[in-house]
């Protein structure tokens, strides 16, 4: 989009620390934004935003937090840690269906985006004023089928308990998926303390493991799993977020112990 900025980049098995990005804002002085991804999906990295937040804050910079893959299965204190825009969509931890994101956004920072945006499709000022004049229109077709299901997705995070109770099911999950195929004999590609409770991934347990023949075999079980994506070491992904639940990691790991 042509925006100024500069690229921290760390290795992908690397959290963000709050060294990390005390030392990029003392380096980059002239800096307005600050952008951090909460939940790495690539790796399963979670990131410290709690920590972080207040380093940002102190320094006076606006906070944007990439929550695509947490938000509504990780407690966030929006409010607490100053965030002023949090991204996220229906399709993850909210367990919607794919079609739209959504972006929660404190109003004095929304109100400076106007005429700002780049982009016509991603011009969030635009947008969020034809909502408000419109009655909650949006400026294109509407997703009505999709916005229906977020809703009922809605419904159902409250049923389950809400966040709190959502965050408890992923660990339950996470957990119970780690100790499995750890007993199988597979490692995790993270620390246990750097690691999220929403994906996570396994290094391949040998080097002429044969992964579409893995992926293949509990597919026809019922499991669908995710390659790996990161180019430091040979990995693949399992989610555990969604309407799983222990019982059913419980029988994934069974099976793999069996191939
Ligand atoms: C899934 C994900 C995205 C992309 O989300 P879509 O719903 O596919 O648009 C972006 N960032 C993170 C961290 C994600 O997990």
């Amino acid at each position: 989009a042509g925006i100024p900025h500069v690229h921290v980049a760390l290795k992908e098995t690397e959290q963000v620390t709050p060294e990390i990005v005390k030392k990029a804002i003392a380096e980059n002085p002239d800096a307005t934004h600050f952008s951090v991804v909460h939940c790495e999906t690539t790796t399963g990295i979670l990131n410290p935003v709690a920590d972080l937040a207040p380093i940002v804050k102190g320094a006076g910079l606006t906070l944007i937090v990439d929550a695509m893959s947490s938000f509504g299965g990780i407690p966030i204190d929006i409010r607490g840690l100053g965030i002023d825009f949090l991204i996220s969509s229906a399709n993850k931890c909210i367990q919607g269906v794919p079609g739209f994101c959504f972006v929660i956004a404190r109003r004095s920072e929304l109100e400076k985006c106007k005429g700002v945006s780049r982009s016509l499709s991603l011009d969030i000022y635009d947008q969020w004023e034809t909502m408000e004049k419109g009655g909650g229109k949006w400026r294109f077709t509407s997703p009505t089928h999709v916005v229906r299901a977020f809703f009922q997705a809605l419904q159902e995070l409250k049923a389950e308990g809400g966040v709190a109770a959502r965050y408890a099911r992923y660990r339950e999950n996470h957990d119970t998926l780690v100790k499995g195929m750890r007993e199988a004999g597979f490692r995790t590609l993270l620390a246990d303390d750097i690691q999220s409770p929403i994906i996570t991934s396994f290094l391949y347990p040998s080097a002429d493991f044969d992964f579409a023949d893995f992926y293949e075999k509990l597919k026809a079980e019922g499991f669908v799993i995710y390659p790996g994506k990161i180019s430091e070491a040979d990995t693949f992904r399992i989610g555990n977020i969604g309407d799983v639940f222990p019982a059913d990691f419980r029988r994934l790991t069974d099976i793999v112990r069996t191939l």
